[in-house]
């Protein structure tokens, strides 16, 4: 049987072409034409007033947390079931991390466990739509509100997803989205920073652009540029934001067929939720689905285990995902929460499925009947 991968990039045909336009312009660097229509395409469709296209979100969140003014001392919280990039931005500057559990019932941050989280020194609140779907944005925005504490989302897998109508990216004081080559839409590596709260939009961009006004300088608001505060480096190249915008302008087939497929699974493999033998994605009401990932969760850890080697066998790539960040090596010992019931059993549990936009719904039964055998040879 042919090996069916986890992942495999997916390319318009346009990106090349684009490339060379920009290429011909004699503008790669960052802030190009291909940039603005990227900027242009997210304002259009999803209403973000201000972005900046970086070369990762890992990026665009080490630029919130400079803005944010992170310092020694401060705190952060954040869901422990989630990538580490995460959490890095925040742990540079110098932040103590409050890791918050999962919910019982999907992997995104528990709103319930927030308050109890919160002190004096709490800076920031980052919540992170796991596989694209929303966290419950309503009680989460009232909480951070009424502890006036500012809220990012990381919402890197989250592109094209809403909460109740609300496009995802447009609820925190920023939100950052990754287009990285795992992700729905990619450039290989890039990412992108939505500024909501305008106070910060002025710094942002002296920020990004190593601490100088070089793009107020552009504009021909400052007759030259000069140093003005702290900075680094953060432009997406034009070449990656032209591959970008092949991407972009194929957003909607993209998300359809990664639908397709992902409804495919559920149904394939929803007999096997009926018996209790594991249990599907859920997708809360007040969410929408941008099928970033397919997942099932296993009763226990040998089940998970077992289930991802008799697929390997078959020749079908089926991976783990986040190991916790409060149980990490790195952290562990800083970790002063106890134990996080959920986000272990997510890290001990949870098996994700093969997704990618040119999988055929064939190989969705292949996948989907062999974790049936699974459990009928068990
Ligand atoms: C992919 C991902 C990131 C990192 O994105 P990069 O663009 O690779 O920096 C951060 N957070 C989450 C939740 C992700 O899925």
């Amino acid at each position: 049987m042919d090996k069916i991968p986890f992942n495999k990039i997916y390319t318009t045909g346009k990106e090349l072409d684009y490339i060379f336009q920009a290429t011909r312009a004699g503008k790669i660097s960052g802030d190009g034409e291909f940039t603005v229509r990227c900027q242009d395409f997210f304002k259009r469709k999803f209403g973000f007033e201000n972005t900046l296209f970086t070369p990762s979100c890992t990026d665009a969140l080490e630029l919130a947390s400079l803005l944010l003014k992170i310092e020694p001392g401060d705190e952060v919280i954040m869901p422990s079931f989630t990538f580490v990039s995460t959490a890095t931005p925040f742990v540079l500057r110098g932040a103590k991390i409050a890791f918050c559990d999962s919910r019982s019932d999907q992997p995104n941050l528990d709103e319930n466990c927030l308050e109890a989280l919160i002190t004096k020194r709490t800076k920031a609140i980052v919540v992170v739509h796991y596989g694209g779907v929303a966290c419950n944005m309503e009680a989460i925005m009232s909480v951070a509100e009424h502890h006036r504490i500012p809220v990012i989302e990381d919402a890197a897998q989250a592109v094209g997803s809403t909460f109740l109508s609300t496009p995802l990216g447009r609820f925190g004081a920023f939100s950052t989205f990754s287009f990285h080559e795992t992700k729905n839409v990619n450039c290989g590596e890039g990412g992108m920073l939505v500024i909501n709260d305008k106070q910060f939009g002025e710094r942002a961009e002296i920020i990004r652009e190593k601490g100088t006004n070089r793009s107020a300088f552009f504009r021909g608001q400052v007759a030259k540029y000069r140093w003005v505060d702290i900075g680094s480096s953060f432009l997406l190249s034009d070449i990656n934001a032209a591959y970008l915008f092949a991407q972009l302008e194929a957003l909607e087939p993209i998300q359809a067929k990664r639908i397709q497929l992902w409804d495919h699974y559920h149904s394939a493999l929803k007999g096997l939720q009926d018996r209790d033998l594991l249990r599907l994605p859920f997708i809360p009401p007040y969410a929408s689905n941008n099928a970033h990932l397919f997942y099932v969760i296993c009763k226990n850890a040998k089940d998970r285990d077992g289930l991802m080697r008799f697929l390997q066998k078959r020749n079908i790539m089926a991976i783990v995902h986040y190991q916790s960040l409060h149980d990490s090596p790195f952290y562990k010992g800083m970790h002063q929460g106890g134990d996080l019931q959920w986000a272990r059993i997510y890290t001990d549990y949870l098996l994700r499925l093969p997704l990618f936009v040119e999988m055929t719904v064939e190989q969705v039964s292949r996948v989907a009947e062999a974790i049936h055998d699974f459990f009928r040879m068990r």
